[in-house]
């Protein structure tokens, strides 16, 4: 009988250490095979010099290191980095690595395609394929890695790339304890954004999850009968009882839970629209980021004008609530926010 081998990327840390104790081996040699994996970004067993050669042979007898490599890159006018990665089973996804003055910020993808079918994004409207593994979220992470001169230069990473991370919630949970492990990638939690439209029963066990993350709520709408026409999740997730769940939802001290806002002219843009958000988020520690339409053929809408936008932050900010616009970046190789198609997912 042929015995399917392990991709060690696809375990936890507990995981691991339950895997290694099972050759009989102490925790800190799973801890020893963790920064192999993600400190060093080995890419095999040869390279564990630590540990003995009769271990790494055993280890490579039931499992094995899986790693991505960039089918393409495309670089933007303004330094945004896109990546094409083809997946074991012919289908493609796509990371964007984005230059922001001291930040280098990569946005990975959980999912090829997303069911979710929000009306301003072309991610959204070639539906879902499937979800990742958690091997292939953190793999995105280091194969972007390893094309840059320093092992440590990228500060920030965002959920935000194709797919919904809660819809692939066991693989996202994973995937975002080892960004975040002190033994493997070592990101601050500060520095690890999950971005969802906040489908309601993984947003509550999101709160009593042990793993900490920031928080940004994909919300685009300021009452349900705007809310739903854009985004359909929103007939059975609503806006209100996502604002229910955000007012109970444990956070660190001084964070804020951050909710999108993609404006659309004439649709979600106007001074009511931002008063009524306003008094929506009271209560909320919270900050708006207004994010204007990337316009793309095949999206019904129109990016409103700049003074459409800074008349709805000033609103915001008169109100007392942080309101950021953001300038999407690589939008001329379709990297910006609601861009990525991942070439069409799919060579067959
Ligand atoms: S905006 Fe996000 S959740 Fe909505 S369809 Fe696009 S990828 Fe999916």
């Amino acid at each position: 009988m042929r015995v399917e081998k392990i991709d060690l990327k696809n375990l936890s840390q507990a995981e691991l250490e339950s895997f290694t104790a099972s050759f009989g081996k102490e925790r800190y040699r799973s801890i020893q095979i963790l920064r192999w994996l993600y400190q060093r970004g080995v890419h095999s067993f040869d390279e564990m010099t630590n540990l003995s050669k009769k271990f790494r042979q055993a280890l490579e007898g039931v499992s094995f290191i899986s790693n991505l490599h960039p089918l393409l890159v495309e670089e933007s006018r303004d330094g945004t980095k896109k990546f094409l990665f083809q997946l074991e089973d012919g289908n493609r996804i796509e990371s964007v690595l984005i230059h922001d003055k001291k930040r280098l910020t990569l946005c990975i993808s959980t999912q090829v395609g997303c069911a979710m079918g929000c009306r301003f994004c072309l991610t959204g409207k070639k539906g879902l394929k499937r979800s990742l593994t958690t091997a292939e979220i953190v793999n995105q992470i280091l194969a972007v890695r390893e094309t840059l001169p320093d092992k440590t230069s990228i500060t920030n990473i965002v959920l935000m790339g194709m797919g919904e991370p809660l819809a692939n919630y066991e693989n996202t949970l994973r995937a975002i304890q080892l960004m975040t492990h002190p033994e493997a990638f070592k990101f601050s939690s500060r520095k690890v954004t999950l971005s969802t439209v906040g489908l309601l029963p993984e947003l509550e066990q999101l709160g009593k999850e042990k793993v900490r993350f920031r928080l940004a709520i994909s919300l685009n709408a300021s009452d349900e009968a705007t809310r739903s026409p854009l985004m359909p999740v929103n007939c059975f997730h609503p806006l209100k009882k996502i604002l229910e769940v955000c007012r109970k939802f444990p956070l660190q001290p001084r964070a804020r839970i951050t909710f999108e806002y993609v404006l659309l002219q004439g649709e979600n843009d106007s001074p009511e629209d931002a008063k009524r958000l306003l008094k929506m988020l009271k209560g909320i520690p919270s900050k708006v980021n207004l994010i204007p339409l990337n316009e793309a053929p095949g999206i019904p809408f129109k990016k409103p004008s700049e003074e459409r936008v800074r008349q709805f932050q000033d609103i915001l900010m008169e109100g007392g609530l942080t309101s950021i616009v953001r300038t999407s970046k690589g939008a001329d190789i379709s990297a910006a926010c609601g861009q990525l198609q991942g070439k069409l997912y799919n060579l067959n």
